[in-house]
């Protein structure tokens, strides 16, 4: 069931998603009759803090968490990210002041991009990896960038929120763990838990081959609830246990010292439920959403001329399309297919409403002509055909209008003006 199927047609589940009815029953049953603080000693508040730990064990097992304390929640993937980014470098400077170089790549969501910003203004080298074309990591730029002693902190998304297109954790993880075992691989999985495998018990370093989803050697990953349909609020940072870092947020002993501030309980144990939902039912519920995906695809790029697909030929998560086109400007586009009552996005949540062109599509190396066109449809376990075929209509009609009263299309000739 979609929430107003017939009003809106959502397909900006990457933005965020519509909480799932079941999560929903799960929080307000803890909202209306669990209100106690897990950390006080009188039975009611004992039993729920054993719930807690229950919906912990359970996303532990969820990911192949070796134990339950290696779930740390928070309060969505930002601060998940800032915390492991700060705390592992932290930590590993406190054990060997050398140790301070960190790597990232340029796509990276802006939760991770401007922490790495920010430790390079504090003066804290750090290494930023590329990408071609489509939208791949360049892997021998990673692997030269990697040194031995000196780099404390790698951090790679595994899908990126844009494109969809997915990086080899599997392979990086192990590349860094052959390099030098004391570097810490933090993993923002942002938009691939619940679509993708992940099992944090496969260990890639065992097998020359890439295994997909073999996270074994990835020590830090962060993940928010509100991507997965539980609500805003509430998120996740893995942390293997032999991982050190210093807690980023300080106070009280809650999540084991590492997270200070009393639990969300009830958004916990709604991204629990949430996460078992995603994961119980992920290979059927990404194989319905790709062949939707694909279809939305295969029609746009029949049905509406000098439109290109971003990503079109990497390995993507299965709910992502992002498409470019020439001759039209991206927020005619936005505001009319909102008209007909379609939410899609351009670039990403975040830069929208900027005129900034999409930092990961620039480093794909967009041509600037179709910069300022480029459109993210993103779906969800609740998407039907029927929104599908409502989308492509009100996408071809809003790029026709918007390239009539477009300065950048020449109506005579019908095509973009080069
Ligand atoms: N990382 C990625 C890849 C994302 O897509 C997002 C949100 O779009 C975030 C981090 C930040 O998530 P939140 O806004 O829940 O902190």
């Amino acid at each position: 069931m979609a929430i107003e199927e017939t009003k809106y047609v959502y397909l900006d589940n990457n933005a965020t998603t519509q909480v799932a009815p079941e999560a929903i029953e799960t929080i307000h049953e803890y909202l209306e009759k669990q209100f106690w603080n897990p950390s006080s000693m009188y039975e009611p508040a004992l039993a729920l803090a054993r719930e807690l730990g229950d919906a912990r064990a359970t996303v532990a097992r969820l990911l192949g968490a070796q134990f339950a304390d290696e779930i740390v929640f928070t309060s969505c993937a930002t601060e998940s990210n800032n915390a492991a980014i700060f705390g592992a470098l932290r930590a590993a400077i406190k054990a060997n002041p050398k140790r301070r170089r960190v790597v990232t790549t340029v796509v990276e969501h802006p939760a991770v991009i401007e922490v790495c910003r920010r430790l390079e203004k504090d003066g804290y080298p750090v290494d930023w990896i590329g990408v071609d074309e489509k939208g791949a990591i360049d892997i021998a730029a990673f692997v030269q960038a990697l040194r031995p002693g000196e780099t404390a902190v790698v951090s790679v998304m595994h899908a990126n929120n844009e494109t969809g297109v997915v990086f080899p954790i599997e392979k990086l993880s192990r590349i860094v763990k052959q390099t030098d075992p004391k570097i810490v691989f933090h993993c923002d999985a942002t938009q691939s838990v619940g679509k993708l495998p992940i099992d944090l018990s496969l260990d890639p370093t065992r097998s020359a081959a890439s295994v997909p989803g073999a996270f074994g050697a990835v020590d830090m990953l962060s993940f928010s609830g509100h991507k997965i349909h539980a609500p805003k609020g509430v998120g996740v940072l893995y942390a293997r246990r032999a991982t050190a870092f210093e807690p980023w947020q300080l106070g009280g002993h809650q999540e084991r010292g590492r997270r200070a501030g009393t639990e969300n309980v009830p958004y916990i144990m709604g991204l629990a439920k949430a996460l078992e939902m995603e994961i119980g039912d992920l290979t059927e519920t990404g194989e319905r959403m790709a062949r939707l995906r694909d279809k939305l695809q295969s029609a746009l790029e029949a049905r509406v001329p000098y439109l290109v697909v971003n990503g079109k030929n990497s390995p993507r998560t299965p709910n992502t399309l992002n498409v470019a086109i020439y001759g039209a400007e991206g927020e005619a586009v936005l505001m009319l297919m909102s008209e007909r009552g379609v939410c899609i996005s351009s670039g990403s949540a975040c830069t929208s409403g900027s005129l900034e062109p999409s930092h990961v599509l620039s480093a794909m190396k967009v041509p600037e002509g179709a910069l300022q066109g480029n459109f993210r449809f993103s779906l969800s376990r609740y998407t039907t055909e029927d929104e599908i075929d409502r989308a492509i209509d009100a996408f071809v009609e809003s790029v026709e209008l918007a390239r009539r009263a477009s300065s950048k299309w020449d109506n005579d000739k019908g095509k973009p003006i080069a």
